[in-house]
């Protein structure tokens, strides 16, 4: 498997672990160093040696305030170390999101995507912050503790360190747990996250089909989960607080009474007693936190695992060529195989060119392989076999973004970001002006509708454009498309939510906005289709009919069966039109 960035990320900015180290070091020598002190002077006193206490106060004033500003810089550079790490590894999700193949985002639920990129995120800084510093500071207490130990006395130190694997052995158990039960619980919540999310933006469809009830059922069988996992995860975590209290006892006793013993005979004098029971409730504290913070820090393995699962995903491949080859030929599709992944292919064999200026039109039954030919053609997928060309170089040659930059695509399902109506329209053209976007308005014939909005160009059309109607957002995003002026232009079904009056003007602007242009247009309205050069009909993936209108028409095929023109001369008959 390959490298986990977020350990890249860890090791980058180590140089503060290091620091953190140096300043916990420094507080534990600062400690040691006043035991050794009250040691001496307790042992003179013995003895009935006279003692300058002044001089006694003095260096534990001293010592007290570097331990005290080395405490405090080294909770900083805690911080400091959490933010630097988690900034990066955020930013590189971030990345990561722009630049993953498409497909991505049919497998993964964006709420499951946000709930690892906010949640996890959060339990990882969490853990930076503060379980990770806990676990240097005990291990540094832990080794300066053991040499001042040793120092003291050999015995006791060998004899404290054969209770730690036990201890080992037993927070061990602990961590096994707590991290399967983890992984469960960031699972659950993905689930909820998802049902809530399902729920907000399907709440038309919800509440028209009366679904309330179902949706309650399935959070509250989330939430129970949830709850079900939170109950096993605090009643363990409950039982390491009494565990770790009691198995503290242990090395605690033992020591404390072989220490007495020691000074009983003579091989320990009563200063390193106390100096021995001062230090040896920190030395145990440490000495038990450190495989208990592992219990803690396996949350992070966890939260670390499921993003990664988002920076392993595949990138889009781009390659390096940024301009057209000469030639006539705008698209040219040979023998393309396509499946989405899936046993069943969706695209059988198509082959077709489409020449540079040229307008061509495809039709045929929903679910025929329409739009998938212009995911293919805007780079989304990839073919699985066969050629697609873009102006005379393999697509797989092109760099991505401006291959992208070539085509102008006009989605079947319209996005408009929640923000004004004059920034959607600028996504086409970020250098664009306020007149050239007016402009690009007029001509999708929807400048008009923006004037008589309360704030005009500035209205913000809310989250997914829900203050416009089915028409006003194709229009919108015609206008987007018009402003980008690409060379290929691809409008999926641009007039399927448009009625017949506002069509003809739509038809006007799509017959303007084509002129010069490469145009493929996927239409059900014959109006739309009728004056293109040449117009492809697919049928389950294939392209079984081409020809303009009246050669088909003649021909007698599927796409009469299609067409059969009603009275007004615009209907068609079957087809996906809602
Ligand atoms: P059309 O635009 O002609 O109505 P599409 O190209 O959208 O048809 O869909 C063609 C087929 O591909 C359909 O059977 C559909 O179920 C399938 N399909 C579309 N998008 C995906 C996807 N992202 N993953 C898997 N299958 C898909
Ligand atoms: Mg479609």
């Amino acid at each position: 498997m390959k490298k986990k960035y977020f350990y890249k990320c860890m090791r980058k900015y180590s140089f503060l672990l290091l620091v953190q180290m140096i300043l916990t070091a420094m507080v534990n020598f600062a400690i040691v160093r006043g035991n050794d002190i009250i040691s001496t002077v307790i042992d003179e006193l013995t003895v009935g040696n006279a003692v300058a206490f002044q001089a006694f106060l003095l260096q534990f004033l001293v010592l007290t305030a570097a331990g005290f500003v080395a405490s405090f810089l080294q909770r900083a550079a805690a911080s400091h170390y959490g933010n630097l790490v988690c900034t990066e590894y955020k930013g590189r999700v971030a990345e990561k999101l722009y630049k993953m193949e498409y497909s991505f985002f049919d497998n993964n639920h964006s709420a499951t995507v946000l709930n690892k990129m906010i949640g996890d995120i959060s339990e990882i800084i969490s853990i930076l912050d503060t379980t990770l510093p806990e676990m240097i500071t005990n291990l540094i207490a832990v080794v300066i503790y053991a040499a001042y130990i040793g120092r003291l006395n050999f015995s006791l130190l060998l004899l404290l360190a054969l209770c730690y694997p036990i201890i080992f052995w037993i927070a061990n158990r602990f961590v096994k747990k707590i991290e399967s039960l983890n992984k469960v619980y960031r699972q659950k919540s993905d689930t909820m996250t998802e049902i809530a999310q399902d729920a907000v933006s399907g709440v038309l469809i919800l509440r028209a089909f009366g679904l309330e009830e179902v949706f309650r059922k399935k959070m509250r069988k989330a939430a129970e989960d949830l709850v079900d996992n939170e109950g096993k995860r605090t009643r363990i975590s409950n039982t390491v607080y009494i565990v770790k209290w009691l198995i503290q006892w242990l090395p605690n006793i033992i020591c404390a009474v072989y220490a007495i013993y020691l000074v009983k005979d003579g091989i320990l004098s009563l200063g390193n007693l106390v100096a021995f029971i001062l230090v040896l409730n920190k030395f145990v504290d440490a000495f038990i936190g450190l495989p208990f913070a592992f219990v803690d820090a396996s949350t992070l393995f966890v939260c670390v695992g499921r993003i990664e699962e988002i920076l392993s995903a595949g990138e889009e491949n781009s390659g390096g060529e940024t301009t057209p080859l000469f030639g006539d030929v705008a698209i040219r599709f040979q023998d393309v195989w396509f499946g989405y992944g899936r046993e069943t292919d969706v695209l059988h064999g198509i082959s077709f060119q489409v020449k540079k200026g040229e307008n061509v039109a495809f039709v045929g039954e929903s679910g025929g392989g329409k739009s998938t030919i212009f995911h293919l053609l805007c780079g989304f997928y990839r073919p699985d076999e066969g050629a697609y060309e873009l102006f005379g170089r393999q697509f797989g040659a092109w760099d991505l973004e401006a291959a992208r930059e070539q085509i102008a695509l006009v989605s079947q399902n319209v996005f408009l970001f929640p923000a004004t109506v004059e920034e959607n329209v600028s996504y086409g053209n970020r250098s664009a002006t306020h007149e050239e976007i007016v402009e690009a308005c007029k001509k999708a014939e929807i400048h008009d509708f923006i004037m008589t909005l309360p704030e005009g160009y500035q209205t913000l059309v809310g989250e997914r454009g829900a203050i416009l109607s089915g028409g006003q957002k194709q229009r919108i995003s015609i206008a987007r498309a018009i402003l980008k002026d690409a060379p290929i232009l691809l409008l999926d079904e641009p007039t399927s939510a448009i009625d017949v009056e506002t069509e003809q003007l739509i038809q006007r602007a799509i017959r303007n906005m084509s002129m010069g242009h490469t145009c493929v247009t996927i239409a059900h309205r014959l109006s739309t289709i009728r004056d293109c050069d040449r117009i492809m009909v697919l049928e389950n993936g294939r392209i079984v009919e081409s020809g303009t209108h009246e050669e088909l028409m003649a021909k007698g095929g599927v796409y009469r069966r299609l067409y059969t023109v009603g009275p007004a001369g615009t209907i068609p008959l079957r087809g996906e039109e809602a």
